[in-house]
């Protein structure tokens, strides 16, 4: 994928399904889906807010409910695609599984830690961020910042 702005995030266009999931992100709350039926809590992954049925009872009796935004690490992996045509390195992209506090996992990349100080458990919190043309998407960064000495 091309590299438009830096970001390592693919670029959504909202549409009906999806409009009350990016309103809420443009306004810097994360939503969740809840099902009308069992009342089951999910996110819509990885990245596809659109998801039309619920994961636990296959109801379509969804709605949308904001959600504290914290959460804790679960799994994350590394990854770095092939360096640009000049030779510059790729960034390295982390990928992981956030816990929600609210108990639904999100598929989703960190931001601002490196990876030997990720451990499972480790407290996050949702960011937003907005590839070039798209619409903004979670990213998830360390809760407490480490205090640095400089
Ligand atoms: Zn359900």
């Amino acid at each position: 994928m091309p590299a438009s702005s830096g970001s390592t995030l693919g670029v959504m266009v909202r549409d009906k399904q999806t409009n009350a999931f990016f309103g809420a992100a443009a306004a810097g709350t994360l939503v969740i889906q809840v099902c009308g039926d069992c009342g089951y809590r999910q996110f819509p992954q990885p990245f596809t807010p659109g998801t039309s049925h619920c994961h636990a009872c296959a109801s379509s009796d969804l709605s949308w409910q904001p959600v504290s935004g914290q959460g804790s690490l679960v799994t994350w992996t590394a990854m770095q695609n092939r360096p640009e045509p000049d030779g510059t390195p790729a960034p390295v992209i982390i990928v992981a599984v956030i816990e929600l506090d609210e108990g639904p996992w999100v598929h989703t990349q960190l931001r601002d830690v490196a990876i030997q100080d990720l451990t499972p458990g480790l407290p996050l919190r949702v960011g937003f961020e907005q590839p070039d043309g798209g619409e903004p998407l979670p990213v998830f960064l360390p809760a407490q910042r480490r205090i640095s000495v400089e």
